[in-house]
């Protein structure tokens, strides 16, 4: 995983780097500590608070390998008691790929049902998230596409689908979409300028809707696709957002690219702006009765 947790906040989920990990723990005991004549450094999961240990790749890989975190099964002391049946429900264990399309056992339904309320309950501050990572606002048809292919999909059943990464998982899980009408960011709109026959765009204030040459019949398409390095219990997941140009008459792989970007997975910041919202629209609905 990408996230870890502290001592005095373990539900906090924290990016996961090596430079945040030490200025958070001032590369102090608990958190390092010797283990078998090794030195470990360890935090906690902030999902299902167990200790999780800290693993360096760029020992052994290129400089840019990644630091990442995986579930330790055993105690560790003053950091916490491992528990297995909270690791075993853990969304952040052993993460299904999003490619896989597995379902959770019935046994998981919980974290189905919790996948769906956040849905709905921040279904706004899903798509401000996804709204700012790919560049494009979309019209409320095409939200309201989204969530028909999510929810005849029950896409929320996805075992690779929680509150930590809903966002990109939800915009991975639906179809890919014909985005003619919308506004897009400037990087966008420069891509399709350079490289469209059928589109291009026109700038009202600083938004770039795209519009359709004359006598174009093109469809122009937004689709999510990939999951790139992956790697088991941890390491930086991705997806990739691809606009491209669909002639009449073709089919959507023979398109032409317009503009490719790699959104990388940030697990910790839609999970604590989510939970914030939460917990702030709690007190007021608690103190306003
Ligand atoms: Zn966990």
């Amino acid at each position: 995983m990408n996230v870890f947790a502290l001592i005095t906040n373990p539900t906090e989920a924290i990016p996961l780097t090596e430079d945040i990990f030490y200025s958070r723990t001032n590369r102090k005991p608990p958190y390092i500590q010797s283990f078998g004549g090794k030195m470990n450094s360890y935090a906690l999961c902030p999902s299902c608070q167990n200790p999780v240990l800290m693993v360096n790749r760029t020992a052994t890989e290129t400089r840019s390998g990644s630091f990442y975190a995986k579930h330790n099964k055993g105690d560790v002391p003053g950091v916490a008691q491992y528990h297995e049946h909270k690791y075993l429900n853990c969304p952040l264990a052993n993460p299904a790929r999003m490619d896989e399309k597995k379902r959770r056992p019935p046994a998981r339904q919980g974290q189905s049902d919790e996948v769906k309320n956040a849905l709905i309950e921040a279904f706004d501050l899903v798509m401000n998230f996804i709204e700012s990572d790919t560049g494009v606002k979309f019209q409320d048809s095409i939200v309201e596409d989204m969530l028909d292919d999510f929810s005849k999909n029950r896409g929320y059943e996805y075992s690779a689908i929680n509150l930590y990464n809903l966002p990109y998982a939800f915009a991975y899980m639906t179809e890919s979409k014909d985005i003619f009408g919308c506004s897009v960011s400037k990087e966008i709109a420069d891509a399709i300028g350079k490289n469209s026959k059928g589109f291009s765009t026109k700038q009202f204030h600083s938004n770039y809707y795209i519009k359709r040459e004359e006598g174009s019949r093109s469809k122009i398409r937004l689709m999510f696709y990939g999951h790139a390095e992956s790697v088991k219990d941890g390491g930086n997941e991705a997806i990739i957002m691809r606009i491209v140009e669909v002639p009449p008459g073709a089919d959507v792989d023979a398109a032409e690219h317009l503009y490719q970007k790699k959104i990388v997975l940030d697990g910790a910041k839609f999970f604590n702006f989510y939970m914030k919202r939460k917990r702030r629209v709690d007190m007021a609905r608690s103190k306003l009765r």
